[in-house]
């Protein structure tokens, strides 16, 4: 999975394509990623044990890898991100406008 808790990320399809975010939580092995202010819903809650508190909350859904792009932090474009190992064997992810390693 190339997309990582806290990169920040540009959607690019649905309901709120042109938004960008920080990726608040990553599921790779759904293929998915919770952002900041992205596919937000509104749940209605009853107060229960857990949730003192009934009411409307908003709720963050995570959204398929496939709808989001990475926005490269060295050039500051969304990019592309391919997959490189180092001399050391890791793997690295690169951004393929500007070449530089993305942490
Ligand atoms: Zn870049």
């Amino acid at each position: 999975m190339k997309i990582r808790k806290g990169d920040n990320v540009l959607v690019i399809k649905g309901r709120d394509r042109g938004r960008q975010g920080h990726v608040v939580q990553a599921f790779p092995k759904l293929g998915q990623v919770q952002v900041e202010g992205v596919n937000v819903v509104k749940c209605h809650k009853k107060a229960t044990s857990t949730v003192r508190q009934a009411g409307i909350i908003e709720k963050e859904m995570p959204l398929s890898i496939a709808k989001v792009i990475l926005i490269c932090p060295i050039c500051n474009k969304p990019t592309r991100i391919r997959g490189k190992s180092i001399a050391d064997g890791t793997n690295v992810r690169v951004c393929s406008k500007c070449e530089e390693i993305i942490e």
